[in-house]
């Protein structure tokens, strides 16, 4: 694969993943093509020496892992993580509202959105329905209209004379968006699913749909933009980009070294579900298969996390925003971040171990850390090390428009960092010793 057919993957991966249940139904086939035996967590597993498996929760979070040839005790496990979700506005349980002749959807601010840049979008809707079958037994299942259904239009320059200075939006009264015009017979939410659902044929007689999650996304496709295609713009950039990196890192590297990826929903709202990084899930599996307590608690100490999300790129409309000397450009390699209030969990071993790799494989780093008068943001790094103990470097591509509706990044980047996890998926380079 060279850097061309990566992009091309990594767009294709980021617009046919709108919600977290697509990124997670997406990588699930990843891993299923590359061979990796699916598992279940009500099942009992048996693991195999060399096994590949591959599992989901929540239909919304991932983790793949392989089991080396040595025994992971002494082996180590290289994990890599990231996280399925990001920033959006998710529909209310009853979101048909009508006002002045319109039907508007009514909708939740999920996680931390820049929320300007998602006015004058062509928007589309996506998510999971759950609902009850004729024989009684309660099934869900992925739905994505795909096509424009919904559009939030600006007010006008002239009916807001201090919009480019003084802007503020309620999210509550000014973020409906508009999906048609009332007639006698009002919209039903569960019908405009049903009827979905039928066109695409997952819909039969005698199904009830009985609760949805759903989202609205950008229509817009990814793009590589710039003189010699040097951006790459999207949505969802932050952060499956980071997903679809460690998927193809995975399953491109050489079997042999006990290898993981954990991809959690629900980062952008603290993490603290069943499926998110707070939650069991990553411990239960890490349980699973190294068995013992005592192995596995000597497979952590063996073993590096490399927590892999999004980093801010220096602006250069804003520079003043970084710090003089830690401030990423885009397409110059992937960024170490780190903080010593632990908001990243990086420390000089895990870096070194990590900047070790990186010259092995000819990748160049930068490093980040934020300006000390601004605070910075958080990556499952740290709660995926207070959780199970283990060694972690947060790592990711600088960016800019984190949060926005659609973000940039550097076209080489993604690329330089799926280099880096290759080679950190097939290291015995894990250790550090004190003297
Ligand atoms: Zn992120």
């Amino acid at each position: 694969m060279n850097k061309q057919e990566f992009n091309r993957g990594l767009a294709d991966f980021i617009d046919a993943s709108p919600t977290p249940f697509h990124a997670a139904q997406n990588l699930l086939k990843i891993f299923i093509e590359a061979g990796f035996e699916v598992l279940q967590e009500s099942d009992v597993w048996s693991i195999r020496k060399e096994g590949s498996y591959v599992l989901t929760r929540n239909q919304s979070s991932l983790i793949a892992f392989q089991i080396g040839k040595t025994p992971v005790e002494e082996d180590g496990l290289r994990m890599v993580g990231a996280h399925t979700d990001s920033p959006c506005l998710r529909l209310k349980p009853s979101p048909i509202t009508e006002e002045r002749g319109y039907i508007r959807l009514g909708v939740e601010v999920y996680g931390g959105v820049l929320l300007n840049p998602w006015f004058d979008r062509d928007l589309s809707l996506a998510g999971r329905v759950t609902l009850k079958k004729s024989d009684g037994t309660l099934s869900s299942r992925l739905i994505n209209f795909v096509s424009p259904i919904a559009f939030i239009p600006s007010l006008a320059i002239h009916l807001d004379r201090e919009a480019n200075t003084k802007r503020s939006i309620n999210a509550q009264t000014m973020l409906p968006p508009l999906v048609g015009l009332a007639s006698n017979n009002p919209l039903d939410i569960v019908q405009l699913l049903e009827k979905e659902l039928k066109r695409k044929k997952q819909f039969r007689r005698g199904d009830k749909i009985l609760d949805f999650e759903l989202s609205l996304y950008d229509v817009q496709p990814v793009s590589l933009l710039g003189l010699d295609d040097c951006f790459i713009s999207g949505a969802r950039l932050d952060n499956l980009l980071s997903c679809y990196t460690g998927a193809i890192s995975m399953t491109a590297s050489r079997t042999g070294r006990a290898k993981l990826l954990v991809c959690n929903d629900h980062e952008e709202v603290g993490s603290g579900s069943l499926a998110g990084a707070r939650g069991n899930f990553l411990r239960s599996v890490i349980a699973r298969l190294s068995g013992k307590e005592e192995t596995q608690a000597r497979m952590l100490s063996r073993s590096l996390l490399v927590s892999t999300d999004n980093a801010h790129g220096v602006h250069p409309n804003f520079p003043e925003k970084h710090d003089q000397h830690h401030g990423p450009i885009l397409n110059k390699g992937p960024v170490v971040k780190v903080n010593n209030n632990q908001a990243y969990a990086t420390n000089s071993e895990s870096a070194s171990i990590l900047q070790a790799m990186a010259s092995g494989a000819r990748v160049k780093l930068q490093s980040f850390v934020s300006r000390s008068d601004v605070a910075c943001g958080s990556t499952i790094g740290p709660l995926t090390a207070t959780e199970l103990g283990v060694r972690t470097v947060d790592v990711g591509v600088p960016t800019f428009g984190m949060h926005s509706i659609r973000e940039m990044a550097g076209s080489n980047d993604a690329w330089e960092l799926q280099k880096l996890l290759k080679v950190f998926y097939q290291t015995n380079q894990l250790q550090v010793s004190a003297e």
